[in-house]
């Protein structure tokens, strides 16, 4: 059984361990340094980035967790987590950092006001059938480097994508009872 860490600075934590769970995983919230140790991997949930960067810069997450990522440990971003997934962002706040890792540029509310928010179905390489897929004021990918993979695409973006043991979705699969992306990263660790 692997122990997946779900980060817990903000976002939407409880949906991500209900869909981990679900999946066969243990999972186990991390704030602090010490809660890394033994992961097989872990998830960045969905919120806001630069709320979720600031505060793993206060808890001190931030170093080694970017430490970890690069050390390999297998990680899935849903929205917000993409963004911090990124190598580079596009219309982050002054002084946004990302925790890096995947070779994407992903531009942050991408889809902009008028479709703020929605939903649609999507074909997803590694899922069965079609996926239903919630966008929140979500990113999407504008650039991917020679290593990645591109898994989904909406509006002619990529929205999901895999480099190596990162996976990232501009949507927010946990927040349906569909738990084949959690399962589809979980059957990786
Ligand atoms: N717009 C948010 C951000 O910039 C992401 C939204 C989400 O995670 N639902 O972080």
């Amino acid at each position: 059984t692997p122990t997946v860490g779900v980060l817990a600075l903000q976002g939407d934590v409880v949906d991500h361990r209900r869909a981990l769970e679900a999946v066969g995983a243990r999972t186990r919230t991390v704030r602090r340094p010490e809660e890394l140790v033994g992961l097989d991997g872990i998830v960045l949930p969905g919120g806001e980035s630069s709320t979720i960067d600031r505060l793993s810069r206060r808890f001190g997450v931030r170093e080694p967790l970017v430490a970890a990522l690069r050390a390999g440990l297998p990680a899935y971003g849903s929205c917000a987590g993409m963004i911090m997934l990124a190598d580079e962002i596009v219309d982050g706040l002054p002084d946004q950092q990302t925790f890096g890792g995947l070779d994407v540029t992903v531009r942050r509310n991408a889809f902009g006001r008028q479709v703020d928010s929605f939903e649609t179905d999507l074909d997803l390489i590694g899922v069965d059938g079609t996926l239903h897929a919630v966008f929140i004021r979500a990113p999407w990918v504008e650039r991917v480097g020679a290593d990645v993979e591109v898994l989904a695409s909406a509006a002619g973006h990529p929205v999901a994508v895999r480099q190596g043991a990162l996976l990232a979705t501009s949507f927010h699969p946990e927040a349906t009872a569909d738990t084949r992306v959690h399962a589809l990263f979980a059957a990786g660790l």
